[in-house]
């Protein structure tokens, strides 16, 4: 059964058939379609306190644990005059970790104990870390997925790679869910929160689904009462379907792969790292005036020396202040990344220079740092 969030209840509609269910279900049981949460008195409030997307509970499914690492609050910037919002700035470095933040908590609370998952870029990853302790996580790799060098990240992580054509027993999670739809559109919050100016957001566009998601969160704070109006516009390589995800009344805007690929060198070689999905929402953003896109964006690829900068600063932190939260070392560290310093606590803790524990701060659960021993305590 669903719980229900401060303001009432919610229900899971199927985007489909429109049939409604009680229950989170990964996909309509009836038609097999999408489904989407549906909350019946949708009212929008910030809770402050909560450095991530936590803050906008009101509007998110309720559970009795919450699994956080910071995810959200990414920053809104301009490159070469464009307006972003980067989403880079997650814990694994893209707004997939939004979705995973939901997709643990739900695990986390329902006691959930083995699942499965379709290999897919980025996202399995992101769920792979937020899962890592919480449940045994087992990935379907299809024959075309083994050139992709996520899979040996997973597999640090203690992922199992199982070849598609294996029967599975434990629940299959679908990338696209209802918990997925509701991480993502916290973007929106975010920038309705922070006011920012722009006309249009721009999403780059394959299943639909940020785009989906998108749309979702603007319904749904003008249904709180809320004068918001954006226009997201999803992109979709010229020639490529509608997808379905997308309303009916939702205008899209195609491009041609020459434009895209023409953007993406020129975003290349003035030292900014996307990826070519990426450049095909700037490349409209660029176009259309007064818009932000969505998108991750580096600056450069980090070296092996910063690498060692960020552990190194970490040690010190942690030697001169005891115990602290990744989010709080992070803010201790303002040079690097978010994402910069999860990895190298990873890396530091499996290499048994810092040890974690879980203390819970009101009802959250908050794994804490501290130097190992008296390991390098001078
Ligand atoms: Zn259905």
């Amino acid at each position: 059964m669903l719980g229900s969030n401060r303001d009432g209840e919610y229900l899971v509609s199927c985007l489909f058939c429109r049939r409604e269910f009680d229950e989170y279900l990964m996909k309509c049981p009836v038609c097999s379609g999408p489904l989407e949460i549906v909350f019946l008195n949708p009212r929008f409030r910030i809770d402050k306190s909560k450095p991530n997307i936590w803050r906008y509970k009101s509007l998110l499914p309720s559970f009795s644990k919450i699994i956080t690492y910071g995810e959200g609050l990414t920053p809104v910037s301009r490159i070469h005059g464009v307006l972003i919002k980067n989403e880079r700035y997650n814990p694994t470095g893209t707004y997939s970790d939004r979705a995973s933040s939901l997709i643990a908590s739900y695990v986390a609370s329902t006691n959930i104990k083995k699942l499965w998952v379709r290999f897919i870029e980025d996202f399995t990853y992101s769920l792979s870390y937020y899962l890592s302790g919480l449940a045994d996580l087992e990935v379907e790799v299809y024959g075309d997925d083994i050139s992709n060098d996520e899979l040996g990240k997973l597999v640090e992580l203690g992922v199992k790679l199982v070849p598609s054509y294996t029967t599975n027993s434990s629940l299959e999670l679908d990338y696209l869910n209802p918990l997925t739809i509701e991480g993502l559109k916290t973007i929106i919050f975010e920038v309705y929160e922070r006011k920012v100016r722009c006309e249009s957001i721009v999403v780059p566009t394959v299943t639909g689904l940020l785009a989906r998601s998108l749309w979702k969160g603007v319904k749904e704070l003008k249904e709180s009462g809320l004068d918001v109006c954006y226009t997201i516009v999803p992109v979709l390589i010229k020639g490529w379907l509608k997808p379905t995800l997308i309303p009916s009344d939702m205008d899209v805007v195609e491009v041609e792969l020459e434009t895209v690929l023409n953007t993406f060198t020129k975003l290349c070689s003035s030292g900014v790292r996307v990826k070519p999905i990426s450049a095909l929402a700037y490349a409209v953003a660029e176009n259309l005036g007064n818009s932000l896109a969505v998108i991750t964006a580096g600056y450069k690829s980090s070296t092996r020396m910063d690498r060692g900068r960020v552990k190194e600063s970490i040690i010190n932190l942690l030697n001169r202040e005891g115990s602290l939260t990744a989010y709080e070392i992070w803010k201790g560290l303002k040079s690097f990344t978010l994402r910069g310093i999860y990895k190298a606590l990873k890396s530091l803790e499996v290499r048994g220079v810092l040890c974690s524990e879980f203390e819970v701060r009101g009802s959250r659960k908050i794994k804490r740092y501290k130097l190992c021993g008296n390991q390098l305590k001078s």
